[in-house]
Order: structure tokens, then C-alpha cells, then sequence
């Protein structure tokens, strides 16, 4: 029998106490008893796969959230950490050594433009960024000694889409690992492993809690990479998931496609609604006809944008101003939230950008990133329209 993603989100994973619960136990402990000094032993030569030796290096609740997301996302295994960023410093981090070359999409949230620009660098690897929706920048850049790949597959905030397949095909003729951050496609409007992706890391924090909680991310790949590059490094450098915020987001798991199903859908009529206005300069968002990948989105990811959209105001006074008026959409940065969110990139996610970074990504003054939540479409039309109408 073929079981569904939005079935294994619901069942996949799940271990089972002697108590033979329904829901998932949180298993809130550091530690595990061994019978006997020769089992201690035997466990730290060999731990079977239902045995724990310390929450850094595992534990049974973020072992159910691992299994889960890895059986949604269709990988053999996952690691879980303690933010997004630390999934993907370690999946990066851990393959890789002085004298590598990595090529990377330029197109990158803040932080992990700083992990490829100013961490990998200091310590010798070789980074070289192109325009991730240009495959001949890819085949340019890409070269024998390459070892590894990097890309958002939807970009923050600009949206812009890297068509997975035949970047995966230009990394893997030279035997380059393809590593994905995902977070913006969604596990539930990506096949990135079907794709050609290697490796993929998840921010859990966005639509995987999507109720704002708590930070989690996660490594997913093979069993070999997971559990012969990936979990050596981690489980020595710490960013261990706690136990309680695994639990968390294995519930979160649960309802995500539900959840990321009707805010792209709310999306995507927020957008048709703002493309219409006069006042914008620019609205972003993967199924309009306006977007420069709109046949990828419809190729890579069924025709869904997402759950977030970015509309230019025109300047920051302007931008501010609409930011200022709005009575339910809440001004944060997080992003794949129950809540509707609205974010200024210039100033705060990508302020530490030059403003020649910030031109090249049309990361604009004006520019604002919408992620859009769970209330009632028509409300925040209105409420947008409201925050629009005081420019
Ligand atoms: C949020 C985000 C991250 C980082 O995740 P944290 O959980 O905040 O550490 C990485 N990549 C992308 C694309 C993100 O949106």
C-alpha cells in the first residue's frame, strides 16, 4: 500500500510507550539507565535503534519528529537541531573541508548568506555565489573539484525560484552534493528529492510549528550522510532539539498540510488582490504571470506560490507608513505563522546587507514580505487595502 505524505504526517514515526499511547509522549530526560555497567558498554560501542545514550545525541520524542518529516519528505533518515540555522551550518559544516569549493545561489536569507560568506570562508573553503535562476551562472560556476551546491529553491523575500533538476544535474556531473533549504517551497508543494536534491534542511520553526512557538530545524539525506557525516558533528557541537520542541512540531507535523494548504490558497488571492493596485510598484508572488519563474512554479510546484508573498510600496516612508496602519496583520519577521505577518527585509532581516547586496537581490526600500496566516482571506484584503489607502 502507497501511503500518502499528509497520512505519514498524521502516523509516521510514532514509538510507542509501554503505556501504548495515542498521542506522542514527551520524553523530557537528558539521560537513560543502562541494567548493567557491560550494557552501558555495549551501547556506547553500538546504540540498536531503539536505544538512547543522551538527548545530545538523541532522544526518542525528537526521534519521532525525525522520522516523520524524513518519511514525509521521503529521505531514508533526518537529524533534528535546534534552529533552522543550525541545520544548515550542519549539514554544510559537516561535509566540508579547507580547500573545498562550494557554489551557492546569491539569493539567500541573512544568516545563511553569512554561514557560506563569513564562516565557511574563514576557514578555507571557497564559495562562489551566482543568480540561482541562471543555469548558465550555475554551469560557469560549477566545476570538477566542486564539492557541494547550495540553494534557497524559493528565494527570501524576492520569491525567486532555482529550478531543483537541472541544477542537481550540473552538481551531480561532477559529483557535488545538492543541498536544498526548502523552507519557502514547503514540504507539501516540493518533491526536491524526487528533483535531484541530496541533502535538505528545514527552519521547523516556520510551517512545521506554524503557531509561532518554538525554534526547530532538520537535516534530511540519506542514512549514510545523516548518520556518517551529519550526526558525528552534531551530536559533539550540541544544537540538539530539545525533547519538548520536538514534541512541538511532531503535532505541528500533523496539521501542516492543512494548515500550508489553505494559506496558499489565502495566499494566492491576497496576491490577485494587490496585483490589481495602482499604488504598487512591483507584487511578487509565484503564480502571477508577472513573476519571472512563474512556469517553473508551475512545473517544480504544482502552480502553488507558498504561503508568502512581497509587495513594493514604492519607498521606506511609504512601507512604513502602510506598515504602521495595519489592525490585524501583526509587523514581525516570522514567517509560515497562524497569524499574518508583515516584514520590512531592508531594515530588519537583511539590514545587514550593503545597499549594492540589497539592489542586486531587489531587496528594495519599499519592498514588504507578507506571510500570510490563517484568518479570514477577505479580512486582510481589508486590512491591507486599509494600510495601502494611509500611504
Ligand atoms: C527562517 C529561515 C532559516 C533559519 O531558521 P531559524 O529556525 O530561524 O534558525 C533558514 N532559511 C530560511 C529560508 C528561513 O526562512
Amino acid at each position: 500500500m502507497t501511503i500518502s505524505k499528509r497520512t505519514k504526517a498524521v502516523h509516521g514515526g510514532v514509538r510507542r510507550s509501554q503505556y501504548n499511547e495515542v498521542s506522542e509522549a514527551i520524553f523530557l530526560t537528558q539521560g537513560f539507565v543502562y541494567d548493567s555497567a557491560e550494557a552501558a558498554e555495549a551501547r556506547f560501542l553500538k546504540a540498536g535503534d531503539d536505544e538512547f545514550i543522551y538527548a545530545r545525541y538523541g532522544n526518542p520524542t525528537v526521534r519521532m519528529f525525525e522520522e516523520r518529516i524524513a518519511a514525509i519528505e521521503g529521505t531514508e533518515d533526518g537529524f533534528a537541531t535546534a534552529s533552522g540555522m543550525a541545520a544548515v551550518n550542519g549539514a554544510l559544516t559537516s561535509m566540508l573541508r579547507a580547500g573545498d569549493h562550494v557554489v551557492s545561489s546569491r539569493a539567500l536569507f541573512g544568516s545563511c548568506l553569512y554561514i557560506l560568506e563569513d564562516v565557511l570562508t574563514r576557514f578555507g573553503v571557497e564559495v562562489t555565489f551566482v543568480d540561482g535562476t541562471d543555469l548558465d551562472q550555475w554551469k560557469a560556476a560549477i566545476r570538477p573539484d566542486t564539492k557541494a551546491v547550495f540553494f534557497e529553491s524559493m528565494s527570501n523575500p524576492t520569491l525567486e525560484i532555482v529550478d531543483i533538476r537541472a541544477v542537481s544535474d550540473l552538481a551531480h556531473a561532477v559529483g557535488a552534493t545538492v543541498i536544498v533549504d526548502n523552507v519557502f517551497s514547503t514540504p507539501i508543494w516540493s518533491d526536491a528529492v524526487a528533483l535531484g536534491a541530496d541533502v535538505i534542511v528545514y527552519s521547523a520553526t516556520k510551517h512545521m510549528d506554524g503557531q509561532g512557538r518554538a525554534l526547530g530545524g532538520v537535516i534530511l539525506g540519506t542514512k549514510e550522510f545523516i548518520r556518517k557525516t551529519v550526526e558525528p558533528y552534531l551530536k559533539h557541537t550540541g544544537a540538539a532539539l530539545s525533547p519538548f520542541s520536538a514534541w512541538l512540531m511532531l503535532k505541528g507535523l500533523e496539521t501542516m498540510d492543512l494548515r500550508v494548504r489553505a494559506q496558499t490558497e489565502s495566499a494566492r488571492s491576497i496576491a490577485d488582490a494587490l496585483a490589481g493596485d495602482a499604488g504598487l510598484s512591483r507584487v511578487i508572488y509565484p503564480t502571477l504571470e508577472t513573476h519571472p519563474q512563474h512556469d517553473l512554479c508551475l512545473s517544480q510546484m504544482g502552480g502553488k506560490g507558498g504561503t508568502v508573498l512581497a509587495f513594493d510600496c514604492g519607498s521606506q516612508e511609504a512601507a512604513f507608513k502602510a506598515l504602521n496602519a495595519l489592525e490585524i496583520v501583526l509587523i514581525s519577521n516570522n514567517l509560515g505563522d497562524a497569524k499574518s505577518i508583515a516584514t520590512h527585509p531592508a531594515t530588519t532581516t537583511h539590514q545587514r546587507l550593503s545597499d549594492e547586496q540589497k539592489a542586486i537581490l531587489g531587496i528594495t526600500p519599499g519592498l514588504i514580505r507578507l506571510s500570510v496566516g490563517l484568518e479570514d482571506t477577505a479580512d486582510i484584503v481589508a486590512d491591507l487595502r486599509g494600510a495601502l489607502a494611509a500611504i
